[in-house]
């Protein structure tokens, strides 16, 4: 698809004003400064223009609209891709955060989740029943966004990622048809879904599975940089091993000298909290801690912390790898990284499949990697006007290259940006062809551009 024209647009402003109140459908004001502020600063995308929708019929009216006139398109959700693909450079922008309804059915320990909701909406929803949802580690990523391209999270090991707790979707398709899809209906397309990102259609509405987690240990230890290689060893131990209650992330980042620190956040959710405590007791003494906080929290609290962490805002660049392990060279790599830290906010955070998410088939969902693994999210972060941007840039790309030859082949696509094409062409796994092949039944003129794909031709690769 092309840059939409001005006169494409002003036919698209008129058309979508006659059923959407004209505020919502802004090309610049406060609220079309505010729905173009993604997490990442350093996104420069200006839609031409943005609706913001309240209802999921406005959402389909967009899409209609959209495709009539023949104007590019992106979904907004949480907002937190750093890649920018939220924003449609030029073109239409439908953004979900007015759209962040979440209801609880306690007995059946299902949410259904708008589309535009975050993971600590559906945290703080579903806690007064004592139920949680497998979330990632922060709470103002769009569950949508997180749940469609994987979604690791600090209950993983214990009840799959996030996309494997998906119990159905509605969904508007290029064509604007709603559909609503599961294992019995469209499960091809509710197959891709799972996995394929927002490639397949805008999610209006999804049902998850909760759970009863009772006692939730979790908080942070961190150990001084001179101990950095003996407490990575210790966890190259640990972490293989570790019971599905026990999910460990952990990496590297500037501790609160200045100096950089390891980190350890893990999160113990299983019933007995007795064996949780041991468990967290060897994290705790791989050498001598600068911090220790592990203590009993609840999944909003714990999300709510990580957001105070990474606010939005600040300019960012994210490499990812996934390393099959805490390997000698993953760890010396990790050390190099360390030490050369270029900006005080970047990072470098390690996620684990294990457990349950590793125990699911391959082929079973279009997540393309089941195997136990380590995925590296190199995090670049610099405040806004820092002249080094192109260090930070550099470190993370270093570090990135470092651990290729420790690396399995493709990586997270909710973190790969489109220029990453050799990691990309094997980010889907066995599952590449089923997926392509769906996204061309679906989406066959690629209304929507999410997460890459690896498509081989070039005219392909150009739209996704
Ligand atoms: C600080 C931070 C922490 C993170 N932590 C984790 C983590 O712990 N685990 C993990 O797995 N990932 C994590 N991520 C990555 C995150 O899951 C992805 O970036 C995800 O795509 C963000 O979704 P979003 O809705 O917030 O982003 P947006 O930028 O709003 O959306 C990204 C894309 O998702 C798609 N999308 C969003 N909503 C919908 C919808 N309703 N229907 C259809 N498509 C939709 C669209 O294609 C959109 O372009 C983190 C990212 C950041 C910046």
């Amino acid at each position: 698809m092309t840059v939409a024209t001005r006169q494409q647009l002003g036919r698209l402003v008129e058309t979508l004003q006659r059923t959407i109140p004209a505020g919502r459908v802004v090309t610049t004001g406060p609220g079309y400064d505010a729905a173009r502020q993604l997490w990442n600063g350093a996104v420069a995308s200006r839609p031409g223009v943005i609706v913001r929708c309240v209802d999921p019929s406005e959402a389909r009216d967009a899409v209609l609209a959209a495709r009539e006139f023949g104007v590019p398109l992106s979904v907004r959700g949480g907002g937190h891709d750093w890649a920018g693909r939220a924003l449609s450079d030029g073109g239409l922008t439908v953004d979900l955060t007015d759209l962040r309804r979440v209801t609880v059915h306690p007995a059946a320990e299902v949410a259904e989740v708008s589309g535009g909701a975050t993971a600590l909406d559906v945290a703080r929803a579903a806690e007064p029943f004592g139920l949680t949802a497998v979330t990632g580690t922060a709470g103002s990523v769009g569950m949508a966004g997180l749940t469609l391209g994987g979604g690791y999270g600090p209950l993983s090991g214990r009840f799959g990622l996030a996309v494997d707790n998906l119990l159905s979707a509605d969904l508007v398709l290029a064509d604007g048809s709603v559909v609503s899809v599961d294992e019995e209906r469209e499960p091809d397309l509710f197959w891709a879904l799972r996995g394929g990102g927002g490639n397949f259609g805008l999610v209006t509405s999804m049902r998850i599975r909760l759970h009863r987690v009772p006692t939730l240990l979790s908080g942070i230890v961190m150990y001084p940089w001179d101990q950095a290689a003996t407490v990575l060893a210790g966890l190259a131990d640990i972490v293989p091993g570790a019971p599905d209650e026990l999910t460990v992330q952990f990496g590297v980042l500037p501790g609160p000298g200045g100096d950089p620190v390891v980190f350890l956040a893990p999160t113990w959710s299983g019933d007995d909290t007795a064996a949780g405590e041991r468990e967290l007791a060897r994290l705790d003494t791989l050498g001598t801690p600068l911090l220790s906080q592990l203590l009993p929290t609840t999944m909003p609290e714990k999300l709510a912390a990580i957001d105070a962490q990474f606010p939005f805002g600040r300019h960012a660049e994210i490499r990812s790898r996934w390393v099959p392990a805490l390997t000698t060279g993953v760890r010396d790599a990790l050390h190099l990284a360390g030490s050369g830290l270029t900006s005080p906010c970047s990072a470098v955070s390690l996620h684990c499949l294990h457990g349950a998410a590793a125990r699911v088939p391959v082929t079973r969902t279009a997540f393309g990697n089941r195997d136990p693994h380590l995925m590296v999210e190199i995090i670049a972060l610099w405040e806004p006007g820092d002249a080094r941007a192109a260090d930070h840039r550099a470190w993370a790309g270093d570090l990135s290259s470092a651990l290729e030859p420790e690396a399995l082949p493709g990586g997270y696509p909710n973190l790969l940006g489109t220029d990453e094409v050799t990691q990309i062409a094997h980010a889907y796994g066995p599952n590449t062809e089923r997926l392509l092949a769906l996204k061309r039944r679906f989406d066959p003129d690629h209304v929507f551009r999410a997460i890459p794909l690896p498509f081989s031709s070039a005219s392909e690769v150009a739209c996704s």
